[in-house]
């Protein structure tokens, strides 16, 4: 969500006549977009942002803008008290502080007599741009912004605003020019992604939507995510299932895999409802591969409760464990109700465990590809490979000099590890 956010400033700032520099030593504009899912995000953000000040005592023309969810939605005055160099704050998404400040600058420029050419450029009707930008062969498309949900971990909420779904004509049209622009697998965006469509007219739903982008000709690949598993559908489901272009990949997470821990979290849903959900889609959608989110260390999470989880996840053996040690968050229901006392070490012991686990079962799944011919789309040449995903989602190198950049194509699989695999490109008739 973020790539998409900070691509789509970078795209008004282009319009406005600005080009991408190199280092920030030689910017006249800095953009610093933020997460503070977790502290550790936060933490770096801060250190960014002491970077930079050097940089605007030496240079006091030079904008700053900080962004995202350090900021949020709400207008944060003690923010603005620390950090008094920072001459623009802007919520998530949200390209407009920039855009009418650095107007606002201009224009004074202009009227003081300076004529750069830049300054020829600046429109003041100038309307601010979604996010239909090139991305190269993969592209980001926020569909869900906010989120209402409240888990009681979770920051997001109060830093991205309530959810709404962005109207579907406007996503159909921002998709439509990203193909144009070359662009070959769009992933659809939300932090509950299989929500969309909750707050527009009857049939304006996710399965909805991805049958109508389907339809974008030179679309080879569509994915979405994060789902929460108490939308998933059957309908949308089998529309995954049905529809070639939409790979077969869920990013379904559980969080943990204890009741009680699962309550306290308010997730909405058991353990055994998330073992139910992930037999049926793989009874759905045949061949589908499905990733998780954990968090350990929850308040009050005992050893036994994160014994669940380690069974749970020994049990569905899914193809990716994202993992994080629980921290917490400011304004949460956990922070103000709850007590985090799992200590630092228990933490990463727990996180550990997992982490190895889950790189022994994901090895194992991989190895089952070693000899297959699977269809990957190519996207970046790294050193002198090329790198690409199979539809589960799954990273493949292959070394050869042509130009395989937006290429869909058969790979035969020759080794295979727990974070990637390597292949040739196969010729007509291999299997
Ligand atoms: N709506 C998205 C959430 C994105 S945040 C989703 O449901 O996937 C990505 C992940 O960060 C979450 O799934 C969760 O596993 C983790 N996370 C969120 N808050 C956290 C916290 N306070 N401490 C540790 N991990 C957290």
């Amino acid at each position: 969500m973020n790539v998409a956010d900070s691509l789509r400033v970078s795209t008004a700032l282009e319009q406005m006549g600005y080009e991408p520099v190199g280092a920030p030593e030689t910017a006249d504009v800095i953009v610093l977009n933020t997460c503070v899912v977790r502290q550790s995000a936060e933490d770096k953000a801060y250190g960014r942002l002491s970077s930079i000040r050097p940089l605007k005592d030496a240079n006091p023309g030079l904008v700053i803008n900080l962004m995202g969810c350090l900021v949020g939605v709400k207008n944060n005055p003690i923010l603005r008290q620390r950090f008094p160099y920072v001459d623009v704050f802007s919520p998530p998404s949200d390209p407009a502080p920039l855009i009418s400040h650095l107007q606002q600058k201009h224009h004074q420029l202009m009227q003081a007599g300076e004529t750069a050419e830049r300054h020829a450029l600046m429109d003041e009707e100038m309307s601010l741009p979604g996010y239909a930008h090139a991305q190269g062969v993969t592209a980001f498309l926020p569909v869900v912004l906010g989120c209402s949900h409240a888990c009681t971990y979770c920051v997001i909420p109060y830093r991205r605003g309530v959810e709404e779904s962005r109207p579907f004509d406007q996503v159909v049209a921002e998709a439509e020019s990203m193909v144009a622009a070359g662009v070959r697998e769009i992933t659809l965006l939300g932090q509950i992604v299989d929500r969309f469509g909750k707050d527009l007219p009857p049939g304006q739903d996710l399965p909805a939507l991805l049958r109508r982008i389907s339809r974008i000709s030179g679309l080879s690949r569509i994915r979405f995510l994060t789902s929460h598993p108490n939308w998933m559908t059957d309908e949308l489901l089998d529309t995954v299932a049905e529809i070639e272009q939409v790979c077969p990949h869920i990013e379904v997470p559980v969080q943990a895999g204890d009741d009680t821990v699962l309550q306290n979290m308010r997730r909405g849903y058991t353990r055994d409802d998330y073992r139910q959900l992930v037999a049926r889609i793989r009874r759905r959608i045949p061949g589908v591969s499905i990733a998780t989110d954990i968090i350990v260390g929850f308040p009050g999470e005992t050893d036994e409760q994160f014994q669940q989880t380690y069974d749970l996840l020994e049990e569905l053996r899914l193809d990716v464990a994202h993992l994080a040690r629980y921290s917490p968050r400011p304004n949460t229901v956990a922070t103000r109700q709850m007590m985090d006392d799992v200590s630092a070490a228990e933490k990463m012991h727990r996180f550990r465990l997992l982490e190895q686990q889950q790189e022994r079962i994901v090895g194992e799944i991989h190895a089952g590809y070693l000899g297959r011919v699977v269809p990957v789309l190519f996207e970046e040449k790294h050193k002198d490979r090329w790198r690409g995903r199979t539809e589960t989602n799954k990273l493949v190198f292959v070394e050869t000099n042509a130009d395989l950049r937006g290429q869909l194509l058969p790979v035969h699989i020759t080794w295979t590890g727990p974070w990637s695999m390597l292949g040739e490109l196969a010729r007509a008739g291999d299997q």
